[in-house]
């Protein structure tokens, strides 16, 4: 699909000339002539980049800007000012505003287009995880609401490819104000040096270096796998507008153009740290929300979610490949009244020290998972029979022939547990039933008296012909 482009411009000829010119590279285009009209769009439709002019009667560019980045439904959205103003302090308002970028009228078409490409295409990687990142809410690990101007741009570590020293001081001096850590090289050999030894939230490359080509230093750096996601910030003359632009294209991130001016400089910066780490958070909650579904807290065992999930491959596997596999659930025994008599917290230590027990005393390939409250579930893949039985029992008494160490008057507790066996020989199974019938052994045990391990078919298990030499115990 098209990427879509709202443009935005109080004077009528200039919005019909973005629009030819976008619509020639295959954009959809929205078009708006004023600051309200763009932002009831907006209201409607979300684009994928917005140019944007400043001045404008009634609201003026700012204003929308920042109306824009401030509502929650379209911060995202990128947003290019279009303006006739060259001042760099309007620059600068407009990057403090919230705008991912500036471009001056007259509108050079290759400044143009390199811009809104790649802001395009930073827009699609940050709305993957976003999409992502909302699953895992829906899957009920909700987070924070999270923007991109709300991310802290101090302390960042910035390396500095420059051989004007004058331009590079301004860096360090500039950056100073929020604490960057910034380090200045002046050859390409030494840069590839650093970045293995060391992260950079962003690298700014000039595009004039004496000895070597900048650009092709920034293209190593987006093909490095360590520093592919690092923001470039390129640093070039008027006259480097195509190589700009190929630099955009191959992945730099923004640039500056020299004289380079201390403020824009700040802002362009700022905005990269920004972006950098609001994506590195949505990563990161991504991931913790993906591991936070399959994993159980208290015991970091797997969830039932992901236990049956596993269960139905096994199923499936065991078909295929005509092995059958043991599985066993577990119930703490009368658990209600050591909760009752001693507290949840209490309950709470114990399910995890029972949690370790198990983890400990099954194989490596073999799979506990927690099921819910105090019933777990062990997976016991390719087993025969006798084992199954054995490792019922060693579980069984891998509970209760060692006291619990707990926060109780007398330090420990005894606790014993039931379980119920199955095993699965290979066939056309659902989850539901071969659950059901460990179940049902699992009820067998405890009607038996409890702390016992009962298997489908043959009924209670000897310990005494199911007793092992070596125990182990966590
Ligand atoms: P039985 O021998 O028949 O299994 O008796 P029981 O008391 O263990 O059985 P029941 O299922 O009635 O009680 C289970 C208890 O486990 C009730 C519930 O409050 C407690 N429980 C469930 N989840 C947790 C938990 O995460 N922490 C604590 N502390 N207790 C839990
Ligand atoms: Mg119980
Ligand atoms: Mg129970």
């Amino acid at each position: 699909m098209a990427a879509r482009v709202l443009v935005v411009d109080d004077i009528l000829p200039n919005v019909k000339l973005l629009e030819a010119k976008l619509k020639a590279e295959f954009y959809d285009v929205l078009t708006a002539t004023s600051g309200q009209d763009a932002l009831d769009m907006l209201e409607k439709v979300i684009p994928d980049i917005v140019l944007l002019d400043v001045m404008m009667p009634g609201m003026d560019g700012f204003e929308v800007c920042q109306r824009i980045k401030e509502n929650p439904k379209t911060a995202h959205v990128p947003v290019v000012m279009v303006t006739a103003l060259t001042d760099t302090t309007d620059r600068v308002r407009g990057l403090q505003s919230g705008a991912d970028d500036f471009l001056s009228k007259p509108l050079n078409d290759i400044a143009l287009l390199a811009r809104v490409r790649s802001l395009v295409r930073l827009k699609m990687t940050v709305d993957e995880w976003r999409a992502r990142e909302s699953t895992a809410s829906q899957l009920g690990m909700t987070e924070e609401d999270q923007s991109v101007m709300t991310q802290p741009v101090e302390g960042a570590n910035i390396l500095v490819i420059e051989d004007q020293s004058f331009e590079s001081d301004k860096f360090v001096d500039t950056l100073q104000v929020d604490n960057d850590n910034v380090t200045v090289v002046t050859s390409g050999a030494e840069a590839m040096k650093l970045i293995t030894e060391k992260d950079f939230d962003l690298m700014a490359v000039s595009l004039n270096l004496k000895n070597e080509d900048g650009l092709r230093l920034s293209s190593y750096i987006r093909s490095t796998e360590r520093t592919r996601s690092v923001p470039i910030l390129m640093i070039g003359t008027d006259d480097d507008m195509q190589r700009i632009a190929h630099g955009l294209e191959i992945g730099a991130h923004d640039y500056i153009l020299r004289p380079v001016d201390r403020n824009e400089l700040l802002a362009r910066v700022r905005t990269q740290i920004r972006r950098k780490r609001f994506q590195e958070k949505l990563r990161a909650t991504y991931e913790i929300s993906l591991s936070l579904a399959l994993v159980d807290s208290l015991t970091g065992l797997y969830n039932r979610r992901y236990f049956e999930t596993h269960l139905q491959k096994l199923l499936a596997k065991s078909k295929e490949d005509g092995k059958k596999f043991g599985l066993l659930i577990m119930d703490i025994d009368r658990f209600k009244d050591i909760n009752d008599t001693h507290g949840h917290t209490v309950g709470d230590e114990i399910l995890k020290i029972y949690g370790e027990r198990l983890q400990y005393n099954i194989r490596g390939f073999d799979m506990v998972a927690r099921f819910g409250g105090e019933e777990f579930v062990v997976l016991l893949p390719d087993v025969s029979q006798e084992t199954a039985y054995h490792v019922g029992e060693r579980l069984r008494r891998a509970i209760s022939d060692t006291p619990f160490v707990c926060n109780v008057a007398d330090g420990q507790l005894t606790v014993t547990a039931s379980i119920g066996g199955a095993i699965i020989e290979p066939g056309d199974y659902s989850v539901a039933e071969v659950l059901d019938r460990a179940d049902k052994a699992l009820y067998e045990a405890k009607e038996s008296g409890r702390n016992a391990t009962f298997f489908e078919h043959v009924g209670r298990i000897d310990p005494e012909k199911y007793k092992e030499e070596e125990r182990k115990v966590v």
